[in-house]
């Protein structure tokens, strides 16, 4: 008897899940054990130091680069990190989804998606793996200030990678776990702004951090915001004269 109604209630439960009709939905599920990690891309996945020196200037400001000439001379002048270039091959490799966030104006952002693309051997398309989110500048009070947070969270992901300070705000205001990838020494020397305040500026409230507190940081792996500091130092590839 008990057997009968088993077998009942199964039929019952298989004819009516066969006429729920399928919903489709233009999100795709979440898929479960499937992280999805963010990269920085200048002195995370691209030493690019040389593209920006090179890079024409727009204005008397030093910040105020031609970024339309910068995003179409990645082949040119940026060198590939190869052990993030291997931690994102290894994050792929177990299913993970890998996306790119830059601060550069996207003035001719497909060619740093056909750069990345040819680097790193899968396809980079703009606004679907690889954003721009330039930084702003508050009117009021004149503060310019990351935007990264904001598709960090539209894109939901669960890790994000940087080397700039702004890189883990980014990470902490959006709520996902910030690493800080280490910038590259000759990067530190062209640019040390926004990377530990500033270890090669004089000491002051808003740079309290010199080179021995820069290097204590890196020997325990926790930066000032709390961040885990990813170990791996960039070695320069040799190059043939
Ligand atoms: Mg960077």
């Amino acid at each position: 008897m008990m057997k009968s109604i088993n077998l009942l209630v199964l039929t019952i439960t298989v004819l009516l899940t066969a006429c729920v009709p399928k919903v489709v939905s233009s999100d795709p599920e979440p898929v479960l054990g499937q992280l999805k990690v963010g990269f920085d891309i200048d002195d995370t996945i691209l030493f690019s130091r040389d593209n920006f020196l090179k890079a024409p200037h727009m204005s008397d400001d030093p910040d105020h680069l031609d970024y339309g000439w910068v995003n179409q001379h990645d082949s040119l002048y940026s060198v590939t990190i190869q052990p993030i270039a291997e931690l994102i091959g290894f994050l792929r490799a177990h299913g993970h989804e890998v996306y790119f966030i830059t601060a550069r104006p996207g003035i001719n952002g497909d060619a740093v998606a056909r750069h990345l693309t040819r680097e790193l051997g899968f396809d980079i398309t703009l606004n679907e793996n690889l954003f721009f989110a330039p930084k702003r500048k508050d009117a009021v009070s004149g503060h310019k200030f990351t935007t990264k947070h904001i598709r960090i969270s539209e894109l939901g992901l669960h890790i994000f990678y940087g080397d700039a300070d702004n890189d883990m705000v980014a990470a902490s205001v959006a709520g996902v776990r910030g690493v800080r990838v280490v910038r590259d020494a000759r990067s530190v020397e062209a640019y040390s702004k926004n990377y530990f305040g500033n270890t090669r500026s004089a000491n002051e409230p808003k740079a309290p951090y010199s080179e021995d507190d820069y290097q204590k940081f890196l020997s325990y792996g926790v930066g000032p915001y709390g961040e885990t500091i990813y170990p791996i130092y960039f070695v320069e590839p040799a190059v043939a004269d």
